[in-house]
């Protein structure tokens, strides 16, 4: 383990120099699994010096700043890496990037920050060094070389494992990130949480613990003369001074800190559950399911001020959440639909009863803007925020999308009434006469196009004698009916 540990050691060192060269500053941030620690995290972090001091940052914790935030909505887009042959299984499914997406939302909607699935590639990015073994700059330098990222959206990249850790982030402040295929296939893995969070500039909340100089003290009494935490550590003035976990530290079932050490000005850690808990802390899966208030109003902070200037190019309008990642609307009102149109997961939606005026049918979906349809509350369909049958997760006939969320702006107006009601064109036919009267073999059969299928008087026009009657419509059904025609 020992040895372990210094071969590690000796590797950050080289990357951290050799990364210095880029101009956007990048490093690697890496995570561990939660049983193979490794302590290439902190050592990264300590090369760089505290990041509280940026003028945009107000230090604040109060949930009133926070809820002032406006909903920004942000494209994600996941890449699969595979080995060159192509033929090792993708790292990922569809299945897996919705349960990423679920879990994005569930956790970001609640600081107004919204995550639109622009899609997933499982199968181009191949590059067997990058399948293993790689850093996350690496897979970024190999990404950027062959076109494997979408430049309007946060890049996510799922190789089969990392170098080090079981997640990474271009850095503090940055639109990649990724983590590997297991936490990212495991649904109470947490990973994706803590990148994203890296890119909006969340730093850990043990970052700089050991250094004697920019370490954060335990003290949480703005008036003692020890007190940093809103100039050091991770700035975050509700997190606790926390230092790196290790086994043993945090008990997993009760996610409370048991060990008695000292921090860094020789006082025991305070160290709460709520830290335990929190997304950015170390060794403690199984307890993450929070950020701080302090932390999230720091991302809207870094988001609103975008100081490497790549935000503003990823994100994208709150229309685009009420569109399907997938799927066609049908034509016509009675049409099956063999390919719905699928909404991602992670919301809260309600489809409610709608009606379009004649004059703008809403035989496509309405646009975003227009609100002029009727609507009730009665509700065709129901889909709550960790609905893992993603199949059910569509838009029914004559209902509009309602996604319920606090914010104005979401609830209560439904958007985008889909109100069909055309019935397809008949493009031909057949009359089968039976010629004994009776329904037998004894028949002839007549071809007919679509003016005469269409002739209001065709049945007027048969002679006396029983008959089936075949319309073909464009959309493949047919409407079939027997005729006893009577002497006149
Ligand atoms: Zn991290």
């Amino acid at each position: 383990m020992l040895k372990t540990t210094t071969l590690l050691r000796s590797f950050t060192l080289v990357l951290v120099s050799t990364l210095s060269f880029f101009s956007f500053s990048a490093f690697a941030q890496q995570e561990s699994e939660d049983d193979i620690w490794d302590e290439m995290d902190c050592i990264v972090d300590e090369a760089v010096p505290s990041p509280c001091e940026e003028t945009y940052y107000s230090d604040s914790a109060d949930p009133e700043h926070l809820a002032g935030f406006d909903p920004i909505v942000f494209n994600i887009f996941f890449w699969g890496i595979n080995e060159d042959d192509g033929l090792n299984p993708p790292t990922f499914t569809e299945e897996h990037v919705l349960m990423n997406i679920a879990k994005l939302n569930i956790e970001f909607n609640q600081y107004n920050i919204f995550f639109k699935l622009k899609g997933w590639d499982n199968t181009s990015y191949r590059a067997t060094n990058r399948y293993t073994g790689a850093m996350i700059n690496n897979i970024w330098d190999t990404a950027l070389s062959n076109g494997w990222y979408d430049s309007e959206s946060l890049n996510f990249y799922v190789p089969y494992s990392f170098a080090i850790g079981s997640g990474q982030a271009l850095g503090h402040g940055s639109i990649v990130s990724g983590t590997h295929h297991w936490s990212f296939q495991a649904p109470e893995r947490t990973t994706i949480l803590h990148e994203i969070a890296h890119n909006f500039d969340i730093y850990h909340t043990r970052h700089n613990y050991s250094n004697p100089v920019t370490c954060e003290r335990v003290t949480r009494d703005s008036a003692d003369p020890n007190y940093n935490a809103d100039t050091n550590g991770d700035c975050s003035i509700d997190t606790a001074a926390v230092p790196e976990m290790q086994v043993g530290d945090v008990n997993l079932e009760t996610c409370q800190y048991e060990a008695n050490e000292q921090g860094c000005d020789g006082d025991f850690y305070i160290i709460f559950e709520s830290d335990v808990r929190n997304y950015m802390g170390s060794r403690s899966a199984g307890c993450y399911d929070q950020f701080s208030v302090g932390q999230a109003i720091r991302m809207r902070e870094y988001i609103a001020e975008d100081p490497n200037n790549e935000l503003d190019a990823v994100t994208t309008t709150l229309a685009s959440l009420y569109e399907p990642y997938k799927g066609e609307y049908i034509e016509y009102a009675s049409q099956p639909n063999t390919d719905p149109p699928l909404f991602q997961p992670g919301f809260e939606y309600y489809f409610w009863d709608c009606e379009c005026k004649e004059q703008t049918p809403c035989n496509d979906p309405a646009p975003y803007d227009d609100t002029s349809f009727t609507y009730t509350n009665t509700q065709l369909l129901h889909i709550l925020k960790d609905e893992t049958n993603y199949s059910s997760i569509t838009h029914p006939n004559h209902s509009a999308i309602a996604i319920k969320h606090p914010h104005e702006d979401f609830w209560p107006q439904p958007r985008r009434c889909f109100d069909n009601w055309q019935t397809p064109p008949i493009i031909g036919g057949t009359v089968t006469k039976f010629n004994d009267g009776i329904f037998n073999t004894n028949v002839t059969i007549t071809e007919k196009d679509s003016l005469q299928m269409n002739n209001a008087n065709l049945i007027n026009d048969l002679d006396s004698g029983l008959y089936n009657i075949k319309k073909n419509k464009v959309d493949g059904s047919v409407d079939e009916t027997n005729v006893l025609k009577e002497n006149n």
